[in-house]
């Protein structure tokens, strides 16, 4: 992608409503552009990201048998009722006609959407386990929506919902889905922490959330600092400097934030719709559920709060929106490695602004993608790549540049 032709301007100055690195990194950056408070639209770059971020969801789901579908928004009041969940203040309530009593609410999770849905599908335990899974634009009356993308009033979720025979099946379905989160949050370089919550709503009375260490979370939760057992501060009763009582290590507070989370539901939903299966013998019995979320959107603002420097992003490789950033100063050879890269389905972005390289190299830097490569004439026969994760700079002749970004021993 040549940057000329790019829908992509960055701002040299900070946002001044913006008090969160994530999201004057992203807004200077390019990413986003704030609507309004906890609002915002994902421009080209910024949507190359959540696209990166949702193929590895989407993979690692999957792989755990998820099915893809995608429920509505617009919800009927008539399903809230049901589950007596229609007064509470965190859904919009929308109006068929003016002067009417709200009929919908925009959907702020899916529980009841789905419960009501798979009656029609499930019969018989033949039918079960079944896991199905979407990821849709989330609607919430959120206050303090003052973090950028960590808390949004409409946000991107990936929310997946199994149904199972028994309670054993659940756990079993249950650490999948953690096992899973755990390769979700490391392939976009995240340490993540496995930490015990409340909310439960079964005779399993908890629930986990995967928790990431850092001061601008919302979150406090205590760890102990060597066996990494966590609980939310919500609900533990741990403090700290009291020795671990699982390993006798120090236990500390941290901020975190919090990108997923999954939920043993037992039968609370399938008791409101009634979703029941039939067993071998042909006896009825209540479906047990689980939920499980990630927070696409709030995944992204976490990753720019982790890495970044004083310069900008810093994206990992996986979830960049292109791998190399590409730059020449008066070199025939460009194009030619533009090519070469393109073809071998390396995502360049070329930057072709007839700029000062001085304002290039800063928005190389601001836009954090992995590699940036400068063709001059000045370096003969060498080829000058800067690798953002520690800003260093070699200068290496073409095949290197190759066995650095491809790994293959070839050249252009
Ligand atoms: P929180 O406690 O942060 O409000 P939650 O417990 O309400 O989150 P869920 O309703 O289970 O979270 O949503 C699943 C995931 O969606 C969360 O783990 C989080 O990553 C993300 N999420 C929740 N609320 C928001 C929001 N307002 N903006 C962005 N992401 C959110
Ligand atoms: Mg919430």
């Amino acid at each position: 992608m040549l940057f000329s032709k790019i829908f992509l301007k960055t701002k040299k100055n900070l946002p001044s409503d913006e008090s969160s690195k994530n999201a004057q990194l992203l807004e200077r950056g390019g990413f986003i552009y704030k609507n309004s408070s906890g609002i915002y639209t994902l421009l080209p770059l910024g949507w190359l990201v959540i696209q990166k971020i949702i193929n590895i969801v989407r993979e690692e789901i999957n792989k755990i048998d998820g099915q893809e579908i995608l429920m509505p928004s617009l919800i009927s009041k008539k399903i809230w009722e049901q589950s007596k969940r229609w007064n509470i203040e965190i859904g919009y309530e929308v109006r068929g006609k003016k002067d009417l009593e709200p009929e919908y609410i925009l959907g702020w999770t899916h529980e009841e959407v789905l419960t009501e849905l798979v009656k029609h599908f499930i019969n018989s335990y033949k039918d079960l386990p079944l896991a199905l899974y979407q990821i849709q634009n989330k609607f919430r009356n959120e206050p303090r929506a003052k973090s950028g993308l960590l808390r949004g009033k409409e946000f991107i979720m990936k929310d997946l919902y199994s149904f199972h025979s028994s309670e054993k099946d659940l756990l079993k379905y249950y650490n999948k889905v953690a096992k899973a989160y755990q390769k979700i949050f490391k392939r976009c370089n995240l340490k993540t922490i496995y930490t015990l919550a409340g909310g439960g709503t079964f005779t399993m009375a908890y629930t986990h959330e995967f928790q990431v260490i850092c001061n601008a979370g919302e979150d406090e939760i205590f760890i102990c600092k060597s066996c990494k057992y966590a609980e939310n501060k919500e609900i533990s009763k741990l403090t700290e400097n009291k020795k671990c009582s699982r390993c006798g290590g120090e236990i500390k507070k941290e901020r975190a934030i919090e990108v997923g989370n999954i939920f043993p539901l037992g039968t609370k939903y399938s008791k409101n719709f009634n979703l029941k299966y039939k067993d071998k013998n042909g006896n009825e019995h209540y479906v047990i559920m689980g939920s499980y979320g990630i927070g696409i959107t709030r995944l992204m603002g976490t990753i720019v709060e982790i890495h970044n420097d004083k310069f900008g992003i810093i994206w990992p490789e996986e979830i960049a929106p292109y791998q190399v950033y590409l730059i020449n100063i008066k070199n025939k050879e460009a194009k030619k490695l533009y090519n070469y890269l393109q073809n071998k389905n390396v995502n360049v972005l070329y930057d072709d602004r007839k700029i000062g390289i001085g304002e290039k190299f800063t928005d190389a830097d601001l836009i954090g993608i992995p590699y940036r490569i400068v063709l001059s004439p000045k370096i003969k026969n060498l080829i000058e790549v800067k690798i953002r994760k520690n800003n260093q700079i070699k200068k290496l002749k073409r095949e290197g540049v190759i066995k650095l970004i491809l790994n293959k021993n070839e050249s252009f």
